[in-house]
Order: structure tokens, then sequence, then C-alpha cells
């Protein structure tokens, strides 16, 4: 999880928006929008085409300096609108499909992190954006159809300070919020900031549960198990992780997979007291082998360590004649206290990493990630990290 407030506004990134209209000689009325900002916080923008009456259609390729700009043949006109990103240098996105709501560090995401539905980016607008793209064409025809010449300032900046505040807000008013867990995606390099733990990365899909592991779960574990006993609860809680690791993918292959109930159920209902059984539900049902690479050796011994999770969290650690039954373990006896070591520790920790980037290769096999995407962003963050850039994000 992202150690910063969750759900508080994250105001605009501020600014000033010039429109400046303006009669030649030949009495040809004309305009130009200008953007400036000189607030010390990151500022992004994308621009769309929109319609006079306020309705973003396509979004606006803005090329290099001096390039010419490709206005679309509209009959009416079209309005070139800048929408910017927040403070964090985020854009706020709600997807159509399920109105989850998330933050991206890109203009252009096709991916909704919750449902994973592919879609256009302009379907991603969130309501606010739409409104300001509403309320600035409005102004647009307001400017151009009085008689009068001159510069028209909208004051994004006054919208910035009126975030998170409890005063009225400004015209043009819009704000983001920042959600649970900002993730830079590990394959793509840019960054998400979504609702809960585990989604999509919004700019290629990539599933962000290996990550996650990886990468938060896993230190957290190694500098408590190195930091000394008891390490009973270190075991526990490895295994905990990866079942609800598992329990993300599953979710979503039977939801994007097509496949019987029955078989939705068995997964569905797949519980790693047992793993050898949950082992054998994932390749069957899904071809997926969580156990490929791994020895007969460290098999039996996860095996063992998922027979005795079950005990630290639901018998006090104390040896009962069902774990015995179950696991086969010879070593211990009945009424008998489990103790782990930090090797033991370590041990399973290791073997879950394994299992889980088995699940995600097998899972990205069957629900393919945009490679695409993935090739293009690391081009640009290489090109950004050559010239001494920050990187994508
Ligand atoms: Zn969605
Ligand atoms: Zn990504």
């Amino acid at each position: 999880m992202s150690e910063r407030p969750e759900f508080e506004a994250v105001g605009h990134c501020g600014g000033r928006v010039t429109i400046r209209v303006l009669t030649d000689e030949r009495g040809r009325r004309g305009y130009q929008v200008t953007w400036s900002h000189c607030r010390p916080v990151p500022a992004v923008m994308f621009c769309v085409w929109a319609l006079p009456s306020g309705i973003p259609f396509c979004l606006a390729e803005l090329g290099g300096i001096g390039s010419p700009v490709k206005v679309p043949p509209v009959p009416g006109g079209v309005f070139q609108v800048f929408v910017s990103s927040d403070s964090e240098g985020l854009f706020g996105r709600c997807c159509p499909a399920c109105n989850g709501y998330w933050r991206a560090s890109v203009r252009d995401p096709q991916f909704c992190p919750y449902c994973g539905v592919s879609a256009p980016t302009l379907n991603f607008l969130t309501p606010g954006q739409v409104s300001y793209v509403a309320q600035f064409c409005a102004k647009m025809r307001e400017v151009l159809e009085s008689d009068v010449d001159g510069e028209h300032v909208i004051d994004m900046d006054a919208v910035a300070d009126a975030a998170g505040r409890e005063t009225e807000k400004p015209p043009f008013y819009y704000a983001e919020e920042s959600q649970q867990n900002r993730f830079t995606c590990a394959e793509c390099g840019e960054v998400n900031d979504i609702l809960g733990r585990f989604g999509y990365c919004s700019v290629c899909s990539t599933w962000n549960g290996l990550q996650e592991l990886t990468e938060k779960v896993v230190p957290g574990l190694r500098a408590r198990i190195n930091s000394g006993g008891p390490h009973e609860s270190y075991v526990r809680d490895a295994v905990s992780e990866f079942d609800s690791l598992v329990g993300g993918y599953v979710v979503e292959l039977v939801r994007r997979v097509g496949m019987s109930s029955a078989r939705k159920n068995r997964l569905s209902k797949r519980t790693f007291q047992n793993l050898k059984s949950a082992v054998a539900d994932l390749r069957e049902a899904m071809d997926i082998d969580l156990l490929e690479g791994i020895s007969v050796d460290d098999m039996e011994f996860a095996g063992l360590m998922f027979h005795r999770r079950h005990v630290y969290e639901h018998k006090g650690g104390v040896v009962d004649e069902k774990y015995i039954a179950d696991s086969g373990d010879k070593s211990v006896r009945l009424g008998q206290a489990l103790h782990e070591s930090a090797e033991s520790a370590h041990r399973i920790v290791n073997l879950i990493v394994r299992m889980a980037r088995n699940l995600h290769r097998g899972f990205h096999e069957i629900v393919p990630p945009n490679e695409e995407a993935i090739r293009f962003h690391k081009r640009l963050s290489n090109r950004a990290g050559s010239s001494g850039g920050a990187g994508a994000g």
C-alpha cells in the first residue's frame, strides 16, 4: 500500500488558459488558446477535440513545437480543449463499464484496472473532466459570439486552490482523488493509483499481483524473519499472502475465461489448506502448473507448510488429529506445539515466489497483456533514462 493519505482530494495542477480573440484587416475573426503554468507542481496535459456543444469526440495529436495542428473536418467547427493533470502529474480516469475510478500517469490508458475492459481513451474521461470540457466550450461560444476582441483568462490556479476546501467551488472546477495503491507497473513503467491492492495496469493490462508480492510483501516478510522469531507467524503470513494472491488471479480467470459453471465452482472454491489439490485444480481447469520447475522435495515441504498454516491460523499452532491425517507429518505428535525456524520461513517465502511466477506467466498466456504498450513505454523510459531524465511516470 502507498503511504500517502487515501481518498484525499488532489488538486488540479493549476495554470492559466488564455483565449485570445482577434479580427484581422479583412474582418475575419480568429482565436488562439494558450496554456501557461508556473506552480511548483508537476503538470502535464492532453488535448481533446470537442464539438461546440461541448462533447469531446477525439484525442488531439499534439505535434512538436512549430508543427501544424491537424484540425478534424467537422461541419460547424471544433474546439481544441486542454485537459490538465492533477498536481501529482496524474490524470483521473473513470471506467464506462464498471464505473471504477483510478488515476494514471499517461493521457491515453486503454484498460480498466478493475474489470480489464479495453476502450478508446476518451471513454475513460471522468465526469469532472467531461464537465470541464463542456464549460470550456460554452466559454468559447460566448467569447466568439460577442463582437468584442480581447483576452479571456480561465484561472485554473483558483481551481487548484479550491481542492479539498469547504468553499464554494470556482467555475471550471474539478479535482482528482488519491486512491489506495499507487504503483509503477514493472512491465511498462507507468504509474497507476487504484482502489484496493490488486488490479491491471491501465496502460499495458499486466495484472499487478506478482509485482505486489515481490516488491512489497516479500521484502517485508524477509525483514521480519531476519529480525528474529518466533517464526510461526511468518510461515502463516507467507501462505496467507499466497492464498490471497492466487485468489486475485483466479477471480479474473473465472470472470474473463469462458468455462462451465462446474469448473467455475471448483476453481472459486479451491482452498490452499491442501496445496496438492489446489495445484491439480488449476492444472486441470486452466493448464497452469504452479509447480513447474519445483523439485518433489520442495513441493512436499510447501504442502506441509500449507497444512501448518491452517494449524497456526485456527488451532493456536497445536497439532490435532486432522493435521496429522491430512499432512502425513510424522515428525510431530498429537498435542505438540509446532515450531518453525528462520530457514523454513525463508524457504516457504522462496517457494511462494516461484509458484507465483508460474501462476503469473500462465495467467498472461491466457489473458495476454498489451505487448505493444509494454514495448512502446519501455522505449520511452529508456530514452528518458539515457538522456538523464527521471524515467517514465
Ligand atoms: Zn471497469
Ligand atoms: Zn503496465
